[in-house]
């Protein structure tokens, strides 16, 4: 059977004094460990959506930049980065035309909070001004160390690919979930409640987003993130 491909969201940034479109190389490992094509896609206007789409059989939102405020009708705190409005764009259209199409989407990082900021939610802008007392959750030198602990619910998508309700995860973010869209559900939360895991709630849309980055954590000795991308590689297959 010949290998499907999904797409894969990736960002421009100027390196050596040019703009070139970049995804860290550990996204395209992992997808492809769990038996897919990764295709990788570069800030496209909104309007592409539907023929990238129209090529893939998934789609991967990958970590990066944050989301600008205004897309969620905040003002931007001092805390949040400068928006990458090429970015913004391209994914939100993407995400939305994969709700459309109940096209199979795991959203990483940046992916979940793209992903509930195109459904209609909105983010914590800065995890230690705005949430007293929450762990360090920006740990972005050690991207591959457990960092702290996840409870998972029970009877979600995410346990069953997880294979387990409690486990460690890496953690490299300073923006959270705030306001959970319609239709999203929240699966996974930190010892201090922040946002760990978020899914579609109906049996429609396997849409599942997670904030830590499982695709630094495939090559671990525990099961958990190889399982999250082989879920994501079942229901492409089946789709
Ligand atoms: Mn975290």
């Amino acid at each position: 059977m010949t290998a499907p491909v999904v797409a894969l969201t990736a960002t421009t940034k100027m390196i050596d004094g040019l703009p070139r479109v970049r995804l860290n190389d550990a996204y395209v490992h992992a997808v492809r460990a769990a038996g897919l094509v990764p295709l990788i896609v570069p800030p496209l206007e909104a309007d592409a959506a539907d023929s990238i789409l129209g090529a893939v059989k998934g789609l991967v939102l990958t970590g990066g930049e944050d989301v600008d405020p205004a897309l969620y009708d905040a003002e931007r705190s001092e805390r949040t980065h400068a928006p990458h409005d090429g970015r913004d764009r391209c994914e939100i259209a993407l995400l939305r035309r994969a709700h459309e199409l109940r096209m199979p989407t795991l959203a990483i990082c940046r992916g979940i909070q793209v992903a509930n900021v195109a459904l209609g939610g909105t983010l914590v802008q800065d995890i230690p001004t705005e949430c007293a007392g929450a762990l360090e959750h920006d740990r972005a030198d050690e991207r591959a160390m457990r960092v702290h602990e996840i409870v998972v619910e029970r009877d979600s998508v995410l346990a069953r690919a997880l294979g387990a309700t409690r486990l460690d995860v890496n953690s490299s973010h300073h923006q959270a979930l705030g306001r959970v869209a319609d239709g999203i559900r929240v699966t996974a939360r930190a010892p201090d409640r922040i946002v760990e895991g978020a899914e579609w709630a109906g049996d429609d849309w396997w849409m599942l987003g997670v904030q830590w980055h499982p695709e630094e954590l495939v090559r671990d000795a525990a099961d958990w993130d190889r399982g999250l991308f082989n879920a994501f590689a079942r229901v492409v297959r089946g789709s």
